[in-house]
């Protein structure tokens, strides 16, 4: 339960004034339903309204805030609507002009009395060389002075919202602030120079000048450390509960291993020993293995997977492996048959086309224990899927599920299942530890022997005809080639459409050598292109981002992708990875569309220098921030208000051996830090962690 001091930040924003029900949805799209979301919400400039000079002195296109007589009203000749009213004020420098567009007079004249002294705020600007301001941002008498913010912040705004309704919802929701208690350590506070967190957040909303909306100031940092904190703390408690759980020590014998072993035409490398080592020391451990085991596009993971759910069976249990997509499943499937085959391993396939039947008796052989290992898409979370014995759970490609998914599956099992998540995007270290901070990690950092380097090369759509060309020459001579259309964010179907495009396009040059798969289509229908290209049949397929992830065809070397700038570089390093996967030598096409934005130029030329996909996905985090890197909505990637991965880094690192530090000595939080570090979690909304204590 959310502890009573809280509640005030977890109310509606509709508490807060100027935030009726009109106002309502528009602020909660910008910010959150929550008071608390307000507090998080970010000035991202400041107006500094210091600058106090004469009028003779005032500089254009300053923002100065000046004291000054009114002197007469000029309104424009009735009938004129286009000409301003003017309202002239002046100080003992000079004088300027006061200018209104569609103004009201009754009101101006009620602001602005002939005669008296007001202080105006607003823009400088030169007309005719002289000074004149027009729509001052404040108008105010002396006595108001007090109430003008000298520097005010400048928040992200949406359509239909504000500066000062935000500015006025937020100055109440900072007003909401309980009086937290400190959860973070005294002493590094002090050694950090951190203010209290109450103190920074106000700080935060109260900038003086730009450093303080740096993500590095004080105020920010500390803000960032006890977001972080809290999002290791989190994982930390799932951690500890998951390991908590007694896991069994499977110990195989390594007769089922040795024949898959001699069935491979290849010995493995040494960073998928090394990291077979280390899933063999979890598998035999009496705690439960929760490992996320990293390795780029080709780098040899399923194999490492396979040997893995040997020494399960080979223990007598059974092994689940589950991919994203049935594709991917599928082809799962036919490149372990042959192996499991040989070694005597019985192996099937389940997904959502499994029916009828055909799945009644796959689930009774599973539940019998006849099925030994069961390869399928998310349809191994449906509740009737029941093993005899599950023991190892593997999740393939999984940056498109969360914590939750994790241990959904592992829960298959019942208690002790052994979970190894594989990703094929090399995360960098700083999010693989917020999003993944709760398993231990395996890299697989080099790829296996004899592959050649991907000729990588950047060209605008104009040349289209003539790569058309070079592509003729090299299907002649046999080459497969994938022909990837544009990412189209908003819509399957433009995307789908646009792929139909390019498909009547290259099908009229090329005939029916030219095939197409995208997101619209029946998983059969896809499935039987897919095999056209597999076998041969067909030589070029035109797809859309559907063959990103783990598509292994070998004989295929050309990479085409359309409006390559629309990529981001963890995706265009997917797609490219589906070349580069045979002894042939490989080519990867990025056709762009000008003008490109910096940031697209910076991409497309990472893309042309490395194929280390570590190297890629540490600039990306740069050039794009955590937010978008993997798109965090489907990723179950953490987002975060205060905290930037790139600028915080160093934070992370210490927030991470700080939470482990914590639940070494106070698993349960029950100190009277504990106790404080509870409340944290809760203001972060870290809710399901907690849950975790006291069941654990
Ligand atoms: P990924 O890590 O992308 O899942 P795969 O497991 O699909 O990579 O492996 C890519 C290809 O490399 C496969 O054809 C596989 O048989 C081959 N392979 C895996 N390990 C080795 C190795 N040690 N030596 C040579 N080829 C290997
Ligand atoms: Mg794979």
């Amino acid at each position: 339960m959310r502890p009573e001091i809280l509640f005030p930040l977890f109310k509606s924003i509709t508490s807060l004034p100027g935030i009726g029900p009109r106002m309502e949805k528009r602020v909660e799209d910008l910010a959150g339903p929550h008071v608390a979301d307000l507090c998080w919400h970010l000035p991202a400039g400041v107006v500094d309204r210091r600058y106090q000079p004469k009028i003779g002195e005032a500089k254009e296109g300053e923002i100065a805030t000046i004291t000054v007589n009114i002197g007469s009203h000029i309104a424009p000749p009735s009938g004129n609507k286009r000409l301003p009213y003017r309202v002239w004020v002046n100080d003992d420098s000079g004088d300027m002009a006061l200018v209104f567009f569609h103004a009201r007079p009754d009101y101006l004249h009620r602001m602005l009395p002939e005669g008296e002294t007001r202080i105006i705020s607003g823009k400088i600007e030169m007309f005719q060389d002289a000074p004149q301001m027009s729509h001052p941002d404040h108008i105010l008498t002396e006595a108001e002075l007090d109430n003008l913010p000298l520097v005010e912040p400048v928040y992200p705004l949406t359509q239909g919202v504000t500066q000062k309704v935000l500015q006025k919802a937020i100055r109440g929701a900072l007003k909401q602030l309980p009086d937290l208690p400190e959860w973070q350590d005294p002493a590094w506070l002090e050694k950090q120079g951190w203010d209290t967190f109450n103190q920074a957040l106000a700080r935060t909303h109260a900038p003086e000048d730009l450093a303080d909306l740096d993500p590095n100031s004080p105020a920010r940092c500390r803000l960032a450390f006890d977001e972080l904190l809290a999002n290791q703390l989190a994982l930390a408690l799932v951690r500890l509960r998951m390991k908590k759980q007694p896991g069994r020590k499977i110990i195989g014998t390594g007769t089922l291993r040795k024949k898959i072993e001699a069935e491979i035409p290849f010995s493995l490398t040494h960073a998928q020993n090394m990291a077979l080592a280390e899933i063999d020391g979890d598998l035999k451990a009496p705690w439960r293995m929760l490992r996320l085991l990293q390795g780029d596009v080709g780098s040899g993971k399923t194999i490492v997977a396979l040997l893995a759910m040997a020494s399960a069976v080979e223990a007598g249990t059974q092994a689940a492996m589950m991919a994203p997509t049935e594709i991917l499943a599928r082809q799962h499937l036919e490149t372990l048959s042959p192996l499991c085959e040989a070694a005597g391993i019985s192996l099937a396939l389940l997904t959502g086309r499994e029916k009828g039947k055909t799945r009644e008796a796959l689930l009774s052989s599973l539940a019998a224990g006849e099925i030994d290992i069961l390869v399928g898409t998310h349809a191994l979370f449906q509740d009737d899927v029941a093993f005899k014995n599950l023991s190892l759970a593997i999740v393939d490609e999984q940056h498109r599920f969360g914590v939750h998914q994790r241990l959904q599956l592992s829960g298959k099992g019942g208690a002790g299942t052994d979970v190894l998540v594989m990703t094929a995007t090399p995360i960098p270290r700083t999010l693989t530890l917020t999003a993944y901070g709760d398993m231990d990690v395996s890299r697989i950092t080099e790829k296996p022997p004899g592959r050649l380097p991907i000729d990588t090369r950047i060209l605008p759509i104009e040349r289209l005809s003539d790569m058309v060309e070079g592509l003729k020459r090299a299907l002649a001579s046999g080459a497969r080639a994938y022909w990837v259309c544009p990412l189209v964010e908003e819509s399957e179907l433009v995307q789908a459409t646009a792929a139909e495009d390019r498909y009547a396009f290259l099908k009229a040059i090329f005939g029916d050598t030219v095939g197409i798969v995208h997101g619209r289509m029946k998983a059969a229908e896809k499935d039987a292109v897919m095999q056209k290209f597999i076998a041969g049949d067909i030589s070029v397929l035109v797809a859309t981002t559907v063959i990103e992830v783990g598509v292994n065809v070998p004989e295929a070397t050309i990479m085409v992708i359309e409006h390559a700038e629309r990529f981001g570089l963890a995706q265009l390093h997917q797609l490219r990875g589906r070349v580069g996967r045979g002894s042939g030598k490989s080519s990867c096409m990025l056709l762009y569309q000008g003008p490109l934005s910096e940031t697209a130029q910076a991409r497309l030329k990472i893309m042309r220098d490395t194929e280390d996909g570590f190297i890629i996905a540490e600039e990306d985090l740069r050039l794009r921030g955590a937010g978008e890197l993997l798109g965090t909505r489907q990723s179950g990637l953490p987002t975060f208000h205060f905290a930037d991965l790139v600028s915080h880094a160093n934070l992370l690192a210490v927030a991470h051996d700080d939470a482990r530090l914590i639940i070494e000595r106070d698993p349960e939080l029950q100190s009277d830090r504990g106790q404080a570090l509870r409340t944290m979690l809760y203001l972060f909304e870290r809710d399901e962690a907690i849950r975790f204590i006291r069941s654990g």
